[in-house]
């Protein structure tokens, strides 16, 4: 204590001081106390504003092509705080007229690097974390850990049930889209209580069944517009997470020439049995999954191993470009669908789709041209070729179509002068005539 205030006087001042004091410190805490309630009252004022939940949303994206690209896109624009994409390809400027989050000047870069790069320019606020490597059963789930959401926007089987299986062991929401020719679909999987992929496909279809964009083409617009609806589903479930849990779930349905052009359908509930989400699941850490589909992931060379790399009928497209400057008379067949013919095809050339071929093949085998009523393609084709002594050449649009083309017409009429033009058009484009359409 002070010794110049030890009359009752100084007493009288040092007790006040020490009762502001005291004061004081009170205000201070309250001022704390009001401060911590204000700041409790911001963070659930702000946790209840969209921008905010989008902002602190985490969103990984499998697939920066055609599907990626708007998602990728939108997702950024619209201020997803940290976006992870996953893709192991290149930019292909043939790629472009549906991938477009690449660009002309980015051709050859890994894809997840081009798709940085426009993502860095629409919105730099946006974290962008890149994968350039296969999602694989190794490190699929260490990825998907640092997520809330994922976005499939693959193109292949095996990639499918690999990220669904990946979305149930690490309990993540699944944005599932495809796209193929004319027609898409978007579907939410492994969302509140809903199924997963496989609860709706349990087994992947057989070989000749299944079909990537590489191989079946797409028209560009397509996956940019069900890429979109993805996006538009991701919002959503960062912004209904607190939502009650929905009685059913959905399948988006889109085709181009549908009347209407959007449906809606609703599909089956989670199945109690199924191998993954079921009660009692098998599939409880990640398996081989090209294994599971009998296909490679990788989409780059021929998934199909229908012909032997060394049978002597796989020809390459110069060696056909050969065989039609030197103008030797042969039948031509493509065996893509109607609507990929329709896009581009050889002039003269004949076509039967591969599901006719097989199965007028098949009837052909078994003595019977009856059944369908209708004129037998397969038998024309083969009359034709034996009575003018033609070789015939299958194409497709990459090689895999045309390699059963001549295993049907090898099997069914035991016509042995056929061949395969391997890669098809896409490796016509690329090595003989870069003026061909290219789709
Ligand atoms: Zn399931």
């Amino acid at each position: 204590m002070n010794p110049n205030y030890t009359d009752s006087e100084g007493n009288a001042t040092t007790n006040k001081i020490e009762s502001v004091l005291k004061r004081l410190e009170e205000i201070r805490a309250e001022e704390k106390q009001l401060l911590s309630v204000l700041e409790n009252l911001k963070t659930k004022e702000k946790n209840k504003c969209g921008q905010y939940k989008i902002k602190k949303s985490k969103v990984l994206v499998i697939g920066a092509g055609g599907l990626g690209s708007t998602v990728l896109l939108y997702l950024c624009a619209m201020g997803v705080g940290k976006i992870g994409v996953v893709d192991f390809d290149s930019v292909e400027s043939s790629n472009l007229h549906r991938q477009i989050i690449h660009k002309e000047n980015t051709a050859g870069l890994p894809k997840v690097e081009s798709a940085k790069r426009a993502m860095n320019e629409l919105n730099s606020g946006c974290e962008v974390e890149t994968y350039n490597t296969h999602l694989k059963s190794s490190n699929a789930l260490e990825i998907f850990e640092k997520y809330d959401i994922v976005v499939d926007a693959s193109d292949n089987l095996p990639t499918r049930y690999l990220i669904n299986d990946a979305c149930v062991i690490t309990k993540k929401p699944l944005v599932y889209g495809s796209a193929l020719r004319l027609d898409g679909q978007v579907v939410k999987y492994n969302y509140k209580g809903g199924p997963c992929y496989r609860c709706m496909f349990p087994k992947p279809p057989p070989f000749d069944k299944k079909a990537s964009c590489s191989e079946a083409g797409v028209l560009g617009v397509v996956p940019g517009l069900i890429g979109c609806i993805q996006a538009l589903e991701v919002i959503k479930i960062v912004l209904s997470a607190d939502s009650p849990q929905p009685t059913s779930s959905y399948m988006l349905s889109f085709s181009t020439y549908g009347n209407p052009q959007f449906r809606q359908f609703r599909i089956r509930n989670r199945r109690p049995d199924c191998e993954v989400c079921g009660e009692s699941p098998t599939i409880t850490s990640l398996i081989d999954y090209p294994a599971f589909c009998g296909a490679d992931s990788t989409d780059m060379a021929p998934v199909s191993k229908v012909l032997e790399k060394s049978d002597p009928c796989r020809i390459s497209c110069m060696e056909y470009s050969k065989v039609r400057k030197s103008g030797q008379p042969h039948i031509l067949l493509d065996v893509r669908d109607t609507d990929q013919f329709q896009l581009c095809s050889f002039r003269g050339s004949r076509h039967i789709p591969l599901d006719r071929l097989v199965s007028e093949g098949q009837e052909y085998a078994n003595g019977d041209n009856s059944s369908t009523g209708k004129e037998s393609q397969f038998k024309n084709l083969v009359d034709d070729a034996k009575e003018k002594n033609l070789p015939i050449y299958a194409i497709c649009r990459r090689g895999n179509l045309s390699q059963s083309a001549v295993k049907a017409l090898r099997e069914f009429a035991n016509f042995e002068k056929c061949y395969q033009i391997d890669g098809g058009i896409t490796a016509w484009n690329k090595t003989v005539d870069d003026g061909f359409p290219f789709y």
